[in-house]
Order: C-alpha cells, then sequence, then structure tokens
C-alpha cells in the first residue's frame, strides 16, 4: 500500500494506492492469494473465469487453475470492453468474474454486461481486494474488503492543498 496523492482508474482521489503487482510479480504469493480467493469462490461452481486485462489476468489465470476451469479475459477496443482472440462464452454457461483492485465496481459492471451480452451467467465475483462501497446484483467476495477513502477530484483535500498527483499504476520503471 503506497501513501500519497492518487487518481484511481475510476477517476476517484485517494492518498492510498494497492500496487497489486507487489503480490502478482511473485508468483508463489499470487498462486497464495490468488488461490485462497478461489477456495472461496468454488461453492458457485463456475465453469470458467472472466477477467479484465491487464490487472485482471494473472489473478483470473491462477483462480482458473485452482478451479479447473476455463480462464478468458476482457478487453477494451476503441474504449469499449469486449471478448477478443476468439474467446467466447457459452449459453447458460457460469461465469466467474475476478477482479484484482476494486474500488466503485465500474468496471466489474462492464465485465457482467459483456458476460450477459454472451449469455452467460454470473454465479461468482471475486476480488483480490474491494477497497471501495460497491454497489453489484452480485455478492462480492473480497478476501480483503479494505474500505478507503476516495474523492471525486473535486472535493479532494489534496488536489485544495496543491498536493502533485501520482500514478503508480503505469509509472515506468525503474522509478518505482
Ligand atoms: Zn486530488
Amino acid at each position: 500500500m503506497l501513501t500519497g496523492h492518487f487518481v484511481l482508474s475510476s477517476g476517484l482521489h485517494s492518498d492510498r494506492f494497492i500496487q497489486k503487482f507487489r503480490i502478482f510479480e511473485d508468483p508463489p504469493t499470487a498462486e497464495a492469494v490468488c488461490g485462497a480467493l478461489a477456495e472461496r469462490l468454488k461453492d458457485s461452481r463456475p465453469q470458467v473465469v472472466v477477467a479484465a486485462a491487464i490487472g485482471g489476468v494473472i489473478p483470473g489465470y491462477i483462480v482458473a487453475k485452482a478451479l479447473g476451469v476455463r480462464d478468458i479475459f476482457i478487453e477494451k477496443e476503441n474504449g469499449v470492453p469486449m471478448l477478443r482472440r476468439g474467446f467466447a462464452i457459452g449459453p447458460g454457461e457460469r461465469v466467474a468474474v475476478v477482479e484484482d483492485v476494486m474500488t466503485t465496481g465500474k468496471s466489474t459492471e462492464e465485465i457482467i454486461r459483456v458476460v450477459r451480452e454472451q449469455s452467460g451467467e454470473v454465479v461468482a465475483i471475486g476480488a483480490v481486494v474491494k477497497r471501495g462501497r460497491v454497489e453489484l446484483p452480485i455478492t462480492v467476495t473480497a478476501l480483503l474488503d479494505l474500505p478507503l477513502a476516495d474523492f471525486p477530484p473535486e472535493e479532494c483535500e489534496l488536489c485544495k492543498r496543491g498536493v502533485p498527483l501520482q500514478d503508480p499504476g503505469s509509472r515506468r520503471s525503474p522509478s518505482v
């Protein structure tokens, strides 16, 4: 967890940033963490795991491997989330959506929409970390439920104090 002044992928500002790739870059740690998430999702008996590129690809793969099911992911093309690479979901196929860090749930809503367009059935939503208040039609199973204070930019105290924004999500190495 980093401390500073961050703009999250949701557009909200926060003084905290969860750098999930410190977990995902270490395979044994990633497998332990995402394996524990898989354990919490297995009772919903999914047939396929759907995640969103880029952050969801590694946890999605590990969860799918632990559950013994197919693993596919959604990517954006011209800003529109979709399945590419010949990925498909069969009619009525039971889908577990796997997220890395969930803030507002907006990107999860996009995944649910793509799954439903394919006539799949979302039977579970799993997140490694849920850091915000999320309202979704399906209960979110979060390994770590960590409510953090996130604000719209116009209400951000750090902006008002002129603290410069950092972008750790896409910052180039080795400046990390
Ligand atoms: Zn701010």
